[in-house]
């Protein structure tokens, strides 16, 4: 434990269980004296959510849906009369309808694409809208992002379209927010099993892949992308910002691996 954020209040979206990689962050953040606030989806998961919260002293845990403007408004609503102001948010959010998680791109209907981006890419933005007013110089928002969206990768199809988009979003609200001393960053994490990874088709030989051919040769876990949301929600990254961060054992770099490397 530190006090790395000792003062700073942060939201944490996107805990479904003990395997999610916001709940990396939120352990990693708080570790270092974070106070934290947690949303949910749906009430399934908030009898997940709240015992993790509460293992680490978080008691605001509030429903969220962002495909729900009045559920966020609501959530915001709650935040802004619990605290008053908000130093930081970690989006961890992502769904596309896992039918068209396997099979081309190419097949992905309207109503699928539409909903992808909503909620894995339009859904930062509109929460991005009501954090900001809540935060003053040196407020800092996070995202969660993947390779696919850089290049293809199997399955990942309309997912890694919407990832670009929000690759792109970071960007953009970056240059929108850096003059009032706002920070915008997305770690792009290499593949971790976890409930949103397992609706992609041949998961399992997506982690097997990026174990065998990665620099480091393992995957990332949660613990170690927490690692770098701290660093990126800290003033340690006081001059980051547009970022697009790969923790996923180097992969990223690689184009081809040897003939003669060796196997594991
Ligand atoms: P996860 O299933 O633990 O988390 C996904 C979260 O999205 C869940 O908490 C779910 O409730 C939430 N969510 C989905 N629809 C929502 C909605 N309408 N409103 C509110 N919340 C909603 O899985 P995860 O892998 O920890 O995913 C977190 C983020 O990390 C996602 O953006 C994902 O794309 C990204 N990511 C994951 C991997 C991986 O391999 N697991 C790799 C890179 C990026």
């Amino acid at each position: 434990t530190g006090s790395l954020m000792a003062g700073k209040r942060g939201l944490i979206m996107g805990v479904a269980n003990d395997r999610s990689i916001a709940w990396g962050i939120a352990r990693a953040v708080a570790a270092q004296g974070a106070e934290v606030a947690f949303t949910y989806q749906g009430e399934a998961l908030e009898k997940r959510v709240r015992p993790l919260a509460e293992s680490i002293g978080s008691s605001l845990v509030l429903p969220c849906d962002v495909a729900d403007d009045a559920s966020v408004d609501a959530a915001f609503a709650t935040l802004r009369e619990n605290w008053g102001g908000l130093d930081f948010l970690v989006h961890a959010i992502g769904f596309a309808d896992k039918q068209y998680l396997r099979g081309r791109y190419l097949d992905t209907p309207r109503e699928a694409f539409l909903q992808a981006l909503d909620i894995s890419c339009f859904s930062f933005v509109s929460v991005s809208q009501r954090a900001v007013p809540l935060m003053k110089p040196g407020g800092s928002l996070l995202t969660m992002s993947y390779l696919g969206a850089e290049r293809v990768t199997p399955h990942y199809n309309v997912m890694g379209v919407a990832k670009a988009a929000l690759e792109a979003s970071v960007r953009y609200l970056a240059a929108d927010l850096g003059g009032i001393g706002i920070r915008v960053n997305a770690i792009s994490a290499g593949p971790i099993k976890t409930l949103a990874a397992s609706g992609i088709g041949d998961f399992r030989y997506i982690l097997k892949w990026n174990q065998l051919n990665s620099p480091l040769k393992r995957n990332v876990s949660i613990e170690e992308v927490g690692g770098a949301g701290l660093y990126l929600l800290s003033d340690l990254a006081a001059g980051v910002t547009g970022e697009v961060h790969h923790v996923d054992s180097g992969y990223h770099v690689v184009g081809m691996k040897a003939v003669d490397a060796p196997d594991i």
